[in-house]
């Protein structure tokens, strides 16, 4: 077993077992020691690991839908309207991880995403948001979640991050009750969609930016990931490999966005 295992099944014992909800007699200084820290200890040693698709529905979301199902791990989607609504495929797709909403959750990553054309779509936040409003009305994703098309901005109740080029649309969006959620890092593709970093280095800077709280919320962790990189079965497998190789860890636990911290109530 890991010692980390063993920690937290220790841990478990003394918030679980003990009388007080864990308080112990703080008779010596070894026992005052222990009787501090309990709960900081349980906190810290479960990781909520969150992993994010964007784009969808594409080729490889089907993939990206089957490798997370086969390993019970929760996901969020970010989606195109535009993508939902070209195709059959696409709503299709759109139908499956919708259906599946003990595992998943679909969140509005805007309805043109952007066209491609960021700086203009940022420098017109009215149409943006009306892009947004619009994507919202045909995903009807349930949630207020949504994430900014290739930008890494947050809006949460505690929490604001925003570069100069954003802000006028995220303090429109946070007007009209939106979270915004960004990521903590990203499994980047080549110029062919494909993934770039192993499985291995993904899961060893999961690890890194965990032990030294890099993260936006402590003990939280967003990976951006995109559906198109799995496309192929090849790519598919570095998927579930590193998902695989995440699970092998006792305290990492996946969860859909909904679940992160500080969200804003519901518009609903
Ligand atoms: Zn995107």
């Amino acid at each position: 077993m890991a010692h980390s295992t063993i920690l937290y099944l220790f841990s478990q014992f003394l918030v679980h077992f003990l009388p007080m909800g864990g308080k112990m007699e703080a008779s010596t200084p070894s026992k005052l020691a222990l009787n501090r820290p309990l709960i900081r200890v349980e906190d810290s040693l479960i990781k909520h690991v969150y992993l994010s698709f964007d784009d969808g529905p594409v080729l490889g979301t089907k993939n990206s839908i089957v490798v997370c199902s086969n390993h019970n791990a929760s996901a969020t989607f970010f989606e195109v309207g535009l993508h939902q609504s070209r195709s059959n495929a696409g709503k299709k797709l759109y139908k499956n991880i919708l259906e599946k909403d003990s595992l998943f959750v679909l969140c509005n990553h805007s309805f043109s995403h952007a066209y491609g054309k960021y700086k203009a779509f940022y420098h017109a936040p009215r149409a943006a948001l009306r892009d947004f409003m619009l994507a919202q009305k045909l995903l009807q994703p349930k949630n207020n979640i949504l994430r900014l098309p290739g930008n890494n901005a947050w809006n949460i109740k505690e929490t604001e991050r925003a570069s100069g080029l954003v802000r006028p649309l995220v303090r429109l969006l946070d007007s009209a009750g939106f979270n915004i959620i960004g990521w903590d890092m990203e499994w980047r593709f080549n110029k062919k969609g494909r993934p770039v970093q192993s499985p291995e280095a993904i899961v060893a800077l999961v690890d890194s930016l965990f032990k030294l709280n890099q993260t936006v919320t402590k003990n939280h962790l967003v990976i951006l990931m995109h559906d198109h990189m799995f496309k192929t079965s090849v790519d598919s497998i570095q998927l579930d490999k590193m998902i695989a190789l995440l699970q092998r860890n006792p305290n990492y636990h996946f969860e859909k966005l909904t679940q992160y911290p500080g969200l804003k109530h519901s518009m609903n």
